[in-house]
């Protein structure tokens, strides 16, 4: 077996201030919402960008709580936009209720989708948390700039966590917001068919070569060094990939075989994201010709190559 993957620079000391604005830099304010959870850390961030006219990025969860806290802290300024990063409901299920209450219209990538096609009577664990019937005003292209709040913003499609995710660079501070691409606190979830683990892999590449130095996650703090991060996220991933591999080739045949293998203390509610995130994995090596993997009615069956 390879060794266990170098301990990643989570920060989970995070302080989120749930409810109350939390200026990141200026002219973006953080507010958590009050949905923290098993997958969502502290709850979600959204952020309020601009000065005398803004922007909300990921409304969040629909809690009239929270939705109250940011229309308190935009305090009557004109929303110019309301903007997603992808369209699971924890970042998405605020909007409608917004949208009313400011008039703003919905930005973003385009509708939920899978990263491929489902194969038959094949499940998306992910079903009921993803925002399908969502459609934006403006659908944004990858690369491209735009204002709002007046703040220039550049939308970077980093596909993985799921196929219409979108990160946005704030061109003139070094910032990026990463969504659920990077967050502070964990790496994030992978699950087949809604996400892919080859874009997730191909959109760490991807940002590591983009001139943003700092990152703010959809959940947990700040990341002062971005690209050292997303580099630690990436080295994490390769080596679970080694680990994939040499697992196979010591006889794991199924998942579950290869979730004993590979997170042998795992606590049992940690499981299913384990095994997503694993099957995620299998999907990718197969894909490379670095594992076989065979569909059957009890599930993948593994094979070395
Ligand atoms: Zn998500």
């Amino acid at each position: 077996m390879a060794d266990a993957p170098p301990p990643l620079p989570f920060d989970t000391g995070f302080s989120a201030n749930t409810g109350s604005p939390v200026r990141v830099l200026e002219g973006v304010v953080r507010m958590t919402a009050a949905n923290a959870g098993l997958y969502t850390f502290m709850g979600t961030n959204s952020f309020i960008i601009g000065g005398e006219r803004v922007a909300v990025l990921d409304p969040g969860p629909d809690d009239a709580e929270h939705r109250a806290a940011l229309l308190a802290t935009i305090a009557g300024r004109p929303v110019e936009a309301i903007i997603l990063t992808h369209t699971h409901k924890d970042h998405s299920a605020g909007v409608n209720a917004l949208r009313k209450a400011t008039g703003a219209p919905l930005w973003f990538a385009g509708p939920h989708r899978l990263s491929r096609p489902a194969h038959l009577f094949e499940v998306n664990a992910l079903a009921r948390d993803c925002d399908w019937g969502l459609m934006p005003d403006r659908a944004f292209f990858d690369g491209e700039g735009f204002v709002a709040g007046g703040v220039p913003l550049t939308a970077i499609a980093t596909p993985g966590h799921c196929a219409n995710h979108m990160s946005y660079g704030l061109d003139e501070t070094g910032w990026l917001l990463t969504g659920d691409h990077i967050m502070g606190w964990n790496s994030t979830l992978v699950a087949v068919p809604d996400g892919s683990m080859a874009d997730y892999l191909a959109s760490l590449r991807k940002v590591i070569d983009l001139p943003y130095a700092r990152y703010a996650p959809a959940h947990g703090g700040p990341i002062t060094d971005g690209p050292t991060y997303a580099r630690a996220l990436l080295a994490h991933r390769e080596l679970r990939n080694q680990q994939v591999i040499e697992a196979v080739a010591a006889g794991a045949r199924t998942v579950d075989e290869l979730l004993t293998r590979i997170y042998p203390t795992l606590p049992g509610k940690l499981r299913l994201a384990a095994a997503l995130t694993l099957r995620a994995h299998i999907e990718y090596l197969a894909a490379q010709g670095a594992i076989g993997a065979r569909r059957t009615l009890v599930g993948l069956r593994l094979s070395p190559v």
